[in-house]
């Protein structure tokens, strides 16, 4: 029997994990749900219900896994602890800065309901989370450094189109190439979030919006822009959908660290990613980990869990025995 999954909100990262269940023979798509009048949302596997929201109860028993694919900035906060109550859930859940008190409310919901909750998945907060876990375990004497982009990064983009007079936005996260050759010749510097990326924004406005003001929000927003250099261009829409319609991604996650009794011998764990699309990588995520939710569940290790939690078995569906004889 396939793991029934259901979809709650239906933007990129939701057509990203649709057509991963695509590429899953042991997991289904049973029903997508949306805010919107569901009949204005087509998608694309045919034969699967679009339901609003408010019928989402009624599909209790019906669903195993429900993925929450609804923004980071106001969306999840509010939707992963209420939906727990009801399913089992995962999101992708990306501020980084309020991992900590996101994973109590749904800890919290998830135990009083029995369910189980996966949060911050994808790949940053997601595989990138667990490579800088794994290699700062290994080598616990050193230092650990991210770099994402050239990349669209959905999560502030999403957090600029909340703002009052926008109409779209596409932001670039881009690593600053000085800082990449520091790192990676050893040197171990010390580097301010300044210093290794700048953001760079293009912004569709409503007609007669003030400029200045909502480039103001931009930059300072906290957890988003505050501690970067960021450029704001408006730009058409024409414009936007022309140059800025792809969203590829990607980045790299280095530890350099040192064994030996003298600390004599230095070693390099590079993890990279190249991403022609990362709502289509991080939903491909999220449908493995979706299977763990549901394994978790049978076996009644209810609550809240994330990344490093989660036996790396337990997103395969290939059995024990398999994975050692082929994988190991
Ligand atoms: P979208 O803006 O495309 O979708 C977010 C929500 O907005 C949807 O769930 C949908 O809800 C609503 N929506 C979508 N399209 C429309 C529309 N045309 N008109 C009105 N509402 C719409 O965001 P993404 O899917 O690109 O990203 C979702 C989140 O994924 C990001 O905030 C980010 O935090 C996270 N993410 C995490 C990653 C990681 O590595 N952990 C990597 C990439 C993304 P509804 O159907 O209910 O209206």
């Amino acid at each position: 029997m396939s793991i029934r999954i259901g979809i709650l909100g239906y933007g990129n990262l939701a057509r990203g994990v649709e057509s991963a269940i695509r590429q899953n023979d042991d997991l289904e798509l049973v029903a997508v749900f949306t805010r919107r009048d569901p009949k204005t949302v087509t998608i694309k596997t045919e034969g699967v219900p679009v339901d609003s929201v408010d019928n989402v109860e009624s599909y209790v028993g019906k669903i195993d896994v429900l993925v929450l694919a609804g923004g980071s900035a106001t969306d999840l906060p509010e939707q992963t602890p209420k939906y727990a109550k009801l399913f089992n859930v995962i999101d992708s859940f990306d501020t980084h800065a309020r991992i900590p008190e996101h994973f109590a409310n749904v800890d919290a919901s998830a135990k009083e309901s029995k369910h189980v909750g996966i949060i911050s998945m994808g790949w940053d907060p997601g595989m990138f989370s667990l490579l800088r876990m794994i290699s700062t375990s290994v080598l616990p004497e050193g230092e650990n450094y991210t770099f994402w982009g050239r990349g669209v990064s959905q999560g502030h983009s999403d957090a600029i189109r909340r703002i009052d007079g926008v109409v779209d936005a596409r932001q670039y996260t881009v690593p600053i190439e000085a800082a990449v050759e520091r790192v990676r010749s050893g040197e171990n510097p010390e580097l301010t979030t300044r210093e290794k990326h700048l953001r760079e924004c293009y912004v569709v406005a409503k007609e007669g919006a003030d400029l200045a003001r909502i480039e103001k929000e931009i930059k300072e927003m906290p957890n988003y822009f505050a501690d970067y250099d960021t450029t704001v261009n408006f730009i058409s829409e024409e414009e936007l959908k022309k140059n800025h319609s792809g969203l590829p991604h990607g980045g790299f996650v280095l530890r350099s660290g040192v064994t030996g009794l003298n600390k004599e011998h230095k070693h390099i764990i590079e993890y990279k990613l190249t991403l022609d699309s990362n709502p289509e990588f991080t939903g491909s995520v999220i449908a493995a980990y979706a299977r763990a939710a549901y394994k978790l569940a049978n076996e009644g290790s209810f609550g809240c869990k994330t990344v490093f939690d989660i036996a790396p078995s337990y997103i395969s569906p290939l059995s024990g025995e398999e994975l050692r004889k082929h994988l190991l």
